[in-house]
């Protein structure tokens, strides 16, 4: 199957119907086709449809979801898109490097491409569960693309890697021994991980500063394997096990 296949276009809770046949379109022309629409306002819609041109198969074959977490399902990379500087830097690709990037890692696990809400962007919440992000550098008193044109020049630098590939010119992609952790099983590794850390006293959920963030970032600069994240469960439970066992010795001791 084409890498391309594997690349999935995520747009977060998008107001405008013509929006979102614009990245159909815009999709189509540089030959991706999977379309993922987080709780969008208005869908279907007949603007929907007169933007999508001759996409309309992209827009019948839209998967529509509620959550965030549901459109990433199964994905080894995420990337997420931003209009502007974040106050936590994440690890930050050009739209060329996330063109070869997302094409290369194509080749092993679905990628997905995060587009954010025209008014607000996506919050940083959604921007942490990203591995990196983009950044198209327009020009710094206006940065604000509009959804579709934003969306069509991350899809060219896609197509850009996809024809550099078919010309034997991109480099190949360094093959790991055990794929990369799922987002599915990183999410659930990182409430595992903030759970064991409120039973250790580490962490406190009513003030969490800035902590699982910071965790969050950091895992995302190693980039786990499957294996890799099993072991650290592993390990988080050992630490559970063991901080049960060490409240049940005091309690006991406490006892008359
Ligand atoms: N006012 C919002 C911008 C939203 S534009 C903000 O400040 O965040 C709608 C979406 O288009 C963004 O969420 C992003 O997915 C994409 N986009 C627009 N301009 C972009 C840029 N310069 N670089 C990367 N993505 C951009």
């Amino acid at each position: 199957m084409s890498n391309l296949a594997n690349i999935r276009i995520v747009l977060v809770n998008t107001t405008h119907p013509g929006n979102i046949g614009g990245v159909a379109r815009a999709m189509k022309n540089m030959g991706l086709e999977r379309l993922y629409l987080v709780a969008p306002k208005d869908f279907p819609a007949d603007r929907a449809v007169w933007r999508a041109a001759n996409a309309l198969d992209v827009l019948d074959n839209a998967v529509v979801v509620d959550s965030l977490d549901d459109a990433l399902s199964g994905c080894g990379f995420v990337v997420g898109t931003s209009a502007r500087e974040r106050r936590i830097p994440w690890p930050l690709l050009n739209p060329r490097e996330c063109g070869v990037r997302s094409y290369q890692e194509a080749a092993q696990h679905h990628v997905a491409l995060v587009f954010g809400r025209e008014d607000r962007g996506l919050t940083n919440e959604e921007l942490h569960k990203c591995t990196c992000h983009v950044h198209i550098p327009a020009n710094p008193e206006y940065s604000s693309l509009n959804l579709a044109a934003a969306v069509q020049v991350i899809c060219y630098e896609v197509r850009m890697a996809s024809l550099l590939d078919e010309q034997g010119n991109l480099p190949s992609f360094d093959d790991w021994d055990v794929p990369p952790a799922t987002f599915d099983d990183l999410e659930l590794y990182f409430e595992h991980l903030e759970q064991a850390l409120v039973d250790i006293g580490f962490h406190d959920r009513d003030n969490p500063r800035q902590t699982m963030t910071r965790l969050r970032r950091l895992y995302g600069r190693i980039r786990l394997d499957e294996m890799e994240l099993s072991i650290l469960r592993g390990v988080l439970t050992g630490i559970q096990n063991a901080a049960y066992r060490l409240k049940k010795f005091e309690q006991q001791r406490k006892r008359p």
